[in-house]
């Protein structure tokens, strides 16, 4: 874009005060005509133009985030999990989930006893990677199914960009490879990998990657395959304990939030019915809630459904609901007509509950933390409106507004647009300048994903896509946020809009 140009639509926007794409530093001539010094100076204007800039003004971290419309006066129901959706939990629980682990796979299993030794690792793995249960691998996809590498795991140790190629041939993953546990209906059977989607597979993949660096510095031989199924299985065997442990002690494992039963109320005040499916036992349940609401817990909800078996609560129509006996701490054989409010009810299915309620498609909005058990089903195929309850955004909200984070990003995306503008260069000056500012785009990448996380930066992006996850997360909710109780902020009949995002041929953002 000539400078002409870009002053006449500078004066013709009234642009805010954050824009900040400096003026001076765009093609005043064909780049191939350019010389080093003219590159030169682009650069020292760019630079200065964005120090004269103000920063971005802060998110707020306790936002709710559309990705599509929602209109709260046209629902009339709400619907909410339990586990990370309801009750936030605490480190301890992963490290409780892990040593259990550890154990079984140790003393049932039969594992190395050293095996014991291995401590849980908190913020090595994060939510949202892919396990590659062939290969053996932890690694980060983004939404083009494309590897980012520097992202790939066998253990705790990286595997070079070089390792990467000669494994997969390229950094694509075909999706019929990628997504085979979608098309088998779980991560078990043939499928070649796993999705990490929920927060309690992020202690198990702690575990697996302790094993596996365990195995592999000792010149011990096995078989990626069986171990992941036998990490798994480890894990899941441990629910029931890992249950007593939380019960016995939930203030051990979970965080109260003072807020939550006003929310509550809130919305029963509005006029507005509520209801649970957990796919978690009633005990651990009562518990939880007594701990974080009080003894009356079950007066808030019109409809308590436990054991519920998500995702197949919202495709299989044949479980039927079962009332749970509170007396006999199981369910009964009754046949159910009706849904009772008082009353706790064990499985049944989604086509029973609207059938038995008249709750149905847009009134209902339903909260959860698994884009595919809670959301995926309930949105595309019963046209609920979702939320996604995602407590990693409190962090990566807090990274993001840290000075130094807002100066990186701005300044990496300038220097992006200098090296898109400038590439063409033909002499060899300019072509080591630009070959330079490639470095000092590299280094900022890096250093903008390390602030995340260490080893696979942020849950939500790559350097320069939304992740899988991401992508997941924006098709199956129209709401995101880190608690439930942040809704607190808003009106009942509060409409979130979901941002207008630049298609690549449209204008691009002019906020930063
Ligand atoms: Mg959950």
């Amino acid at each position: 874009m000539c400078n002409l140009m870009r002053k006449l639509i500078l004066k013709t926007l009234h642009l805010p005060k954050y824009f900040s794409l400096p003026p001076t530093f765009s093609l005043s001539q064909k780049s191939f005509l350019s010389n080093v010094s003219f590159l030169e100076n682009a650069y020292e204007n760019a630079k200065a133009y964005c120090k004269g800039k103000k920063p971005p003004p802060d998110v707020d971290v306790d936002g709710v985030f559309a990705t599509n419309e929602l209109d709260l006066d046209k629902v009339s129901v709400y619907g909410f999990d339990y586990d990370y959706t309801l009750a936030c939990y605490k480190e301890s629980v992963d490290h409780l989930i892990y040593n259990l682990g550890r154990e079984t796979l140790v003393r049932k299993l039969k594992y190395p006893s050293d095996i014991m030794k291995l401590n849980y690792e908190p913020g090595f793995a994060v939510r949202g990677l892919h396990f590659d249960i062939g290969k053996g691998l932890l690694l980060k996809v983004d939404s083009f199914h494309q590897i980012q590498l520097g992202c790939v795991y066998r253990g705790l140790t990286p595997l070079s960009d070089e390792d990467v190629l000669n494994l997969y041939g390229q950094h694509y993953i075909p999706a019929d490879y990628l997504e085979s546990y979608v098309h088998n209906g779980s991560q078990q059977g043939s499928s070649k990998m796993a999705h990490l989607a929920d927060l309690f597979s992020v202690p198990e993949m702690s575990l697996l990657c302790n094993t596996t660096e365990y195995f592999v510095n000792n010149n011990l031989d096995y078989h990626p395959d069986i171990l992941f199924r036998d990490v798994k299985s480890a894990v899941q065997s441990i629910h029931p304990v890992m249950h007593q442990t939380v019960q016995k002690n939930p203030e051990d494992y979970l965080e109260k939030d003072p807020l939550l039963e006003l929310f509550f109320d809130r919305l029963i005040n509005a006029g507005k019915k509520l209801f649970l499916v957990t796919n978690s036992p009633f005990n651990f349940v009562n518990k939880g809630m007594q701990y974080l609401i009080g003894e009356h817990w079950r007066d808030i909800f019109d409809v308590i459904i436990v054991q519920a078996r998500k995702p197949k609560f919202f495709t299989d129509e044949n479980r039927p609901f079962r009332v749970y006996d509170l007396h006999q701490q199981d369910h009964v054989w009754d046949k159910v007509h009706n849904l009772e409010k008082g009353r706790v009810y064990c499985e049944g299915n989604v086509r029973q509950l609207q059938g038995m309620t008249g709750w149905k498609g847009r009134s209902v909005l339903y909260f959860g933390d698994h884009p595919y058990t809670d959301l995926a089903d309930a949105s595309l195929v019963h046209g609920w409106k979702t939320g996604a309850i995602i407590k990693e955004l409190t962090s990566e909200i807090k990274t993001l507004n840290k000075p130094e984070f807002k100066w990186h990003v701005n300044w990496l995306q300038v220097l992006q647009q200098l090296i898109e503008e400038h590439q063409d260069v033909e002499d060899e000056p300019s072509q080591q300048l630009i070959k330079h500012w490639i470095g000092e785009r590299d280094e900022l990448r890096k250093e903008t994903k390390h602030v995340f996380n260490k080893q696979f930066g942020s849950l939500f992006r790559t350097y320069h896509n939304p992740t899988y996850f991401s992508r997941r997360l924006f098709r199956f909710a129209d709401v995101y946020t880190s608690n439930v109780t942040n809704l607190l902020r808003f009106s009942p009949k509060h409409t979130f809009y979901a941002r207008r995002g630049a298609l690549p041929h449209e204008y691009r953002s002019w906020f930063v």
